[in-house]
């Protein structure tokens, strides 16, 4: 069997959802909290992705969900002792039909009911924003200057650092390949070291969370449990640094497009890419370059000289209702789900780090639990969610 560890709780996964989880939960006083990563810190998604944090959605438990993350966010440099380069620039969003209009103008509603003092613009009123913009073409824009963009990987360091201080032991080269359980609850999780010639050790335990980001439903079949999150590549570029100039996020809810300029002066985007096959895949495409530099220049056409200087891809976590599966589930008891965060669970993390952190340790439920329940699929109760990038 190998060595034997005893843990409380077993986090899968040392993304930015499974470090924030392991911190709240140390902030509860929760010892013998175990995080296992079968890769390196900010390997996954975390490590790869644009960094936006934004209250503008369409739903109001995403509204107000986000409204909390970016107070989290905006405290987070002074509470972890570490620069995130959060930067409060807004987003401005794009639209480019009048049915999009329409639903953008639905969205800022439920924005400003929440207390996001989001603006509807017109395309004039975009360039006064980002004079830059080539706005031909474009129907209608929305703005919002509280929301911001971070760098994400001191971020996850940050959750990393914070969780450890607390007690909890991350260990990362560290593959979750089997579980042992007793009728429908956990007894304890089969792991194996990589680089120490795959050593494997049994962690007793009674609580898992699954937070393996696109990953999370292969870990789920482990347990026998099927879940309807999909990965799907996302491909993302940042160029050469620029004088700062661009103070928005920028994004075109027509084709996906986003772009924003960094700490650093790097002009950071994607764009999206209907046709992505379903599956891991973190390789990189001359395809994606093309379709991003159309789209980006038609946007701000003085950017069509920038050399690009780094490309790489992440993998989406997508469900069919672009929200998220959250918590404990009818099938395996206290085996906690944390996934399905689309393109958007990095800004989600400091607030539901904390909520599933309370979910798991007090074993109660919300009404935000029972609406981001795996059953909701089976009883099809599919929510929805308007304002997705990419
Ligand atoms: C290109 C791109 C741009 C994005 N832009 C944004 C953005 O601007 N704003 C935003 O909020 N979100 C964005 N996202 C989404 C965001 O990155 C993710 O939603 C978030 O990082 C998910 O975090 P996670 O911890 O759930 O998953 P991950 O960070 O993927 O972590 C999951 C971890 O589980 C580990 N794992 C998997 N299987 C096992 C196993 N069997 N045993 C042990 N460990 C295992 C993996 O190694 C991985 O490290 C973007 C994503 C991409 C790809």
């Amino acid at each position: 069997m190998g060595e034997v560890l005893d843990a409380e709780i077993v986090i899968v996964g040392a993304g930015i959802m499974g470090l924030a989880i392991a911190y709240h939960l140390g902030r509860l006083g929760q010892g013998g909290v175990v995080v296992v990563d079968r890769g390196y810190l900010c390997g996954g998604a975390s490590g790869r992705n644009g960094g936006g944090v934004r209250a503008q959605w369409s739903t109001e438990a995403n509204v107000q969900l986000m409204q909390e993350s970016l107070r989290m966010c905006a405290a987070f440099a002074s509470e972890m002792k570490i620069n995130v380069w959060f930067r409060q620039g807004g987003y401005l969003f794009l639209t480019r039909s009048e049915e999009r209009r329409r639903s953008l103008e639905a969205s800022v509603a439920v924005q400003n009911a929440c207390g996001h003092a989001t603006r509807m613009l017109s395309p004039t009123e975009a360039r006064e924003v980002v004079p830059e913009l080539d706005t031909d073409g474009v129907v209608a824009a929305s703005y919002n200057p509280k929301d911001a963009v971070v760098f994400p990987w001191p971020f996850v360091w940050g959750f990393a650092t914070g969780a450890a201080k607390l007690g909890a032991k991350i260990l990362p080269f560290t593959d979750v390949v089997g579980f042992e359980t007793k009728g429908s609850t956990i007894s304890g999780v089969r792991v194996e070291a990589r680089g120490r010639g795959g050593v494997t050790a049994h962690v007793r335990t009674r609580k898992v969370v699954n937070a393996a980001g696109a990953w999370s439903p292969e870990v789920a079949r482990l347990l026998g449990v099927e879940l309807p999150n999909r990965p799907h590549r996302h491909e993302i570029c940042s160029t050469e640094p620029l004088k700062p100039w661009l103070r928005p996020l920028v994004a075109d809810l027509t084709d996906g497009l986003y772009f924003s300029q960094s700490t650093r002066g790097e002009i950071v985007g994607g764009v999206g890419q209907g046709d992505v096959p379903e599956g891991v895949n973190q390789d990189s495409t001359h395809a994606f370059l093309g379709r991003y530099a159309r789209s980006l220049v038609r946007a701000c056409p003085i950017l069509g000289g920038v050399k690009v200087l780094r490309q790489w891809a992440g993998c989406y976590d997508i469900t069919p209702d672009a929200n998220p599966i959250v918590g404990a589930i009818d099938e395996v008891e206290r085996f906690y789900q944390a996934s399905g965060f689309m393109g958007h669970g990095f800004m989600m993390a400091p607030i539901m780090g904390k909520l599933i952190a309370e979910h798991v340790v007090k074993e109660t439920s919300s009404d935000l639990f029972q609406r981001w329940n795996l059953r909701r699929f089976r009883e099809g109760k599919l929510l929805s969610e308007a304002m997705i990038i990419g």
